[in-house]
C-alpha cells in the first residue's frame, strides 16, 4: 500500500528535504514494458481508499516544500487519479505550502486541460522515455509511445512554466554494455534541449517480467556501476541516477568490494552535480573494460559476479 519516506532533493540549486509518497493505485494503463513489474503492486481501489492514502501523506507533510507522488503508473491518468482527486491534491498542498510537485505520467495523459489544476505549484512531470531512440524503444523496451510523443508533452508542460524531467534507462535487454552506454549518451544529448532534468534509471531485474527470464537464461546482465558512472560524467546538464538495488545481483553492480562506495558517490553526485565525486577506481575497472569489449561480439555479459 502507501509507502512514504522522507529524502534529499536538488531544488534550485540547493539540497532541501523532500517527502516523497508512493501511492497504491489501478496501476499504469500500458503495463507492457519488458523490464517492468510495478503492475504487480496495482490495487483496484475506491475513491474512499485512495483519499485515505492522501490523507495519511497530508499528515506528513509538515513543513516540507518539496513532495513527491509516484503511483507506479501515470499520475495525470484519470483512471488511477481521478480529476476530483487530482483538484483536492493541489489545494490541499497549496494550503500546506508545498512550494514544488513531482509526479509522472506517460506522454498520452499529458494535456493541457489537466494541467490548469497545477497553476501555483511548481510541477515538475517525470517522462520515462527510456531511450530517444525509436527503433530501440519499441523493440528493446515495448515502450508503446514514440520520440514525437515525447516532445509533444515536453512542449504541453514547458508552454504552460512547467518542468519536464525524463527518464533514461541505462541498459535495455539486447544491447551490450557498450552499446547501452553509447544509446544513453546519444539520447541525453538529443532530450537535453527539451528537458529540464534527465534521470537515468538503471536497469534492476524486477520479478514477472522478460527481462527477468533474460537474466535466468544468463544472457542478460544489469549495468554495471562503472556505466553508470561513464555516462554520468560525460552527459553535459543537469543530470540525476537513483542506483535501485545498486550492488545487488538484481541491480546495477561491480566487483561487489566497491559497489556500496560507488552507489554512495552517484548518489552524492545527484545532489550536488559534482563530477569530482565520480573519480574512483577499484580492480575490477579492468575487468569492467574487458566486459565492454567482449560483449559486444559474443552477445553474452560477463557475469564476474
Ligand atoms: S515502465 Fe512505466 S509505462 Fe512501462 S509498464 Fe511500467 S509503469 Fe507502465
Ligand atoms: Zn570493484
Amino acid at each position: 500500500m502507501l509507502k512514504v519516506w522522507k529524502e534529499k532533493e536538488r531544488y534550485r540549486g540547493k539540497v532541501e528535504d523532500c517527502l516523497t509518497a508512493i501511492i497504491t493505485t489501478k496501476g499504469c494503463a500500458w503495463r507492457k514494458c519488458y523490464m517492468c513489474g510495478y503492475w504487480t503492486e496495482a490495487r483496484d481501489l475506491s475513491d474512499k481508499a485512495l483519499e485515505e492514502q492522501f490523507e495519511k501523506i497530508f499528515q506528513k507533510l509538515e513543513d516540507f516544500r518539496i513532495l513527491k507522488v509516484f503511483t507506479s503508473g501515470s499520475f495525470l491518468d484519470e483512471r488511477e487519479i481521478s480529476a476530483e482527486l487530482r483538484r483536492k491534491l493541489v489545494d490541499r498542498l497549496k494550503e500546506h505550502g508545498v512550494k514544488k510537485l513531482i509526479i509522472e505520467s506517460r506522454p498520452e495523459f499529458i494535456e493541457k486541460k489537466k494541467l490548469e489544476d497545477f497553476k501555483g505549484l511548481e510541477l515538475e512531470v517525470g517522462i520515462g522515455l527510456e531511450t530517444a531512440n525509436d527503433l530501440l524503444r519499441e523493440n528493446c523496451i515495448n515502450k508503446g509511445f514514440s520520440f514525437s510523443d515525447f516532445l509533444r508533452s515536453a512542449e504541453i508542460l514547458r508552454s504552460m512554466g512547467f518542468r519536464v524531467k525524463c527518464y533514461l534507462i541505462l541498459k535495455p535487454p539486447f544491447l551490450s554494455e557498450k552499446e547501452a552506454i553509447q544509446d544513453l549518451l546519444e539520447s541525453a544529448e538529443k532530450v537535453k534541449a527539451y528537458a529540464d532534468l534527465i534521470s537515468i534509471n538503471l536497469m534492476n531485474i524486477q520479478k514477472g517480467t522478460l527481462v527477468e527470464r533474460l537474466w535466468e537464461r544468463g544472457i542478460y546482465r544489469p549495468p554495471w556501476l562503472w556505466s553508470a558512472l561513464e555516462v554520468l560524467n560525460k552527459i553535459q546538464t543537469e543530470v540525476i541516477c537513483d542506483p535501485v538495488a545498486g550492488g545487488k545481483l538484481r541491480g546495477p553492480h561491480n566487483c561487489g568490494r566497491c559497489d556500496k562506495e560507488v552507489v554512495s558517490a552517484i548518489k552524492l553526485f545527484s545532489l550536488t552535480q559534482d563530477k569530482n565525486l565520480l573519480d574512483l577506481s577499484c580492480d575490477c575497472k579492468k575487468v569492467w573494460l574487458k566486459a565492454l569489449e567482449l560483449e559486444n561480439y559474443s552477445r553474452v555479459p560477463l557475469f564476474y559476479t
